[in-house]
């Protein structure tokens, strides 16, 4: 849900709204208005309503600079996260099919120009190896992602996603596969959405024209408006589980935080959906792309601005911090606001199987937090979070407008938190050595202890089932 108690955007076009004048305006209003503190400090408080915040009132917060306005800004994430979601924090593994691009964006290993990379597209029998390394380590939650080719037919793409959705192990199953792959046509996504996929994820880089040419200079993807006006088509094809993302470091943070909102609004009135997730890659050095140092560097103080502004602004979309960033980083996100991380990931076709190969030239950028995922859960049990395999949603038909509904202040938490607690005792059970095993049993009683105060009923429904996943059932969820 996007606060609309601000400017209308419906009746701009898409390509008039991230006009540098327009967004201009609205960051020297915030400037201004920043200047007064008290201001600043009511519209934090006006976050805890879970209404969420608009681009204005964002664009004043952008311009906070200070330590403990910043802690404060973290403190209001952090009951928003937890009103909203509970102690949870859902896991996921990136999957690249292949790294062939006929693209030249300039930060990437995998452009068109690069001869360092060495190139790979995954057979169907390699995707099925990589699944299955995957579920081995746990995961059930995939994020599919490929290069462009410009001759290639979505049809690999598609076969793949059956390959992966296909592969069954004695240790269980992919039970969603969110995709992030370049812009497709209108007819292209009805046939993604027909291989049943969760959400549909592309990020914008850099929502400001001239920096997105300079950066993308030759390719499908040098065309800003082919990849603006790509949420439209996939709505109106019927995906209505889309995620967005700009890619911090590219240029002005404040520019970028402002269009998000914006391209969100506008998508929640002109199609009555919202984005399900924001994602917030920050430009890591990758080997072989001639754009090594970040234009517009980001340091870990805007950075953790933007996470708890985003949190404040729309509280009921997933924010999703990926492994581009530190691992101690990580752990004190996930407090204030992050909903969603990857874990455990490689970012080279075939990179799971052969996990000797992970620093080899093929990776598209390096990667910070490369702790297993087995010492992520440990971390988030010993802070009495609880790690989420949950899929439920997305396989109740919760997509869309309905999970935006039902997003409502405990509504997700009556679901999430057994749901999230469900699939920890799963992971516990086939996963987990002893130690960790004993952790997360004290993490579930906990969580179970909590939901006894407020539900009893519910609570023996928890139970019930959690001691059915003891005892060998799987894939129980509400
Ligand atoms: N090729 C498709 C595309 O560009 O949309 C699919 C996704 S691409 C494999 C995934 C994302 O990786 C890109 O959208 C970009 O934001 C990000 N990326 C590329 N190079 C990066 C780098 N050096 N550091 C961090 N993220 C990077
Ligand atoms: Fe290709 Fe995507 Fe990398 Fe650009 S970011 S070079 S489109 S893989």
């Amino acid at each position: 849900m996007i606060n609309n108690k601000s400017l209308a955007v419906k009746d701009k076009s898409l390509s008039d709204l991230f006009q540098e004048d327009f967004i201009g305006e609205i960051l020297t209003a915030g400037k201004k208005s920043s200047t007064d503190s008290k201001q600043v400090t009511e519209i934090i408080s006006k976050a805890r309503e879970l209404e969420g915040l608009t681009p204005e009132e964002v664009a004043v917060l952008l311009q906070v600079d200070d330590d403990k306005m910043l802690e404060k800004m973290l403190t209001v994430a952090r009951e928003v996260k937890e009103e909203i979601y509970g102690k949870r924090l859902v896991l996921f593994a990136p999957l690249y099919f292949d790294n062939l691009c006929d693209n030249n964006c300039l930060y990437c290993g995998f452009r068109e120009d690069n001869e360092e990379v060495e190139r790979k597209k995954l057979t169907q029998v390699e995707i099925k190896k990589e699944v299955r390394a995957l579920i081995s380590k746990g995961h059930k939650r995939l994020l599919v992602l490929t290069g462009e080719k410009v001759d290639e037919d979505i049809s690999y793409l598609l076969e793949g996603i059956k390959t992966a959705y296909e592969t069954q192990t004695e240790l269980g199953e992919i039970r969603r596969i969110n995709v992030e792959v370049a812009p497709l046509s209108i007819a292209d996504f009805r046939r993604l959405k027909e291989a049943d996929i969760g959400t549909y994820t592309c990020f914008q880089e850099t929502y400001h024209e001239p920096t997105y040419e300079r950066l993308h200079p030759s390719g499908p993807k040098s065309d800003y408006f082919w990849r603006l006006e790509v949420m439209d088509r996939a709505l109106k094809a019927g995906i209505d589980d889309y995620g967005l993302g700009a890619l911090f470091g590219l240029y002005d943070y404040k520019f970028e935080v402002v269009s998000l909102l914006l391209h969100a609004k506008y998508l929640e009135e002109t199609y009555g959906v919202g984005p399900h997730t924001i994602s917030v890659p920050r430009l890591n050095s990758a080997k072989g792309a001639p754009l090594s140092e970040p234009p517009s560097p980001v340091s870990d103080f805007k950075f953790k601005k933007i996470v708890a502004i985003l949190r404040l602004a729309v509280p009921y979309t997933g924010i999703i911090l990926s492994t581009r960033e530190e691992a101690s980083l990580r752990d004190q996100l996930f407090q204030h606001g992050i909903s969603q991380i990857s874990a455990g990931s490689r970012t080279s076709p075939g990179g799971y199987e052969e996990a000797r190969k992970r620093n080899s030239g093929e990776e598209q950028f390096s990667l910070h937090d490369t702790r297993p995922m087995a010492e992520i859960i440990a971390k988030l049990a010993e802070r009495d979070y609880l790690p989420s395999f949950c899929t439920a949603c997305y396989r109740l038909g919760r997509t869309g407008e309905d999970f935006m509904d039902l997003a409502k202040p405990g509504q997700i938490q009556k679901y999430c938190q057994p749901n999230a607690m469900f699939t920890f005792q799963e992971y516990l059970e086939d996963f987990a050595g002893d130690k960790l095993k004993e952790q997360g049993e004290n993490c579930l009683d906990h969580h179970l202890k909590e939901i006894k105060e407020d539900h009893p009923a519910l609570a023996d429904r928890v139970e019930n089932r959690l001691n059915k996943i003891s005892q060998g059932e799987r894939d129980l969820y509400l």
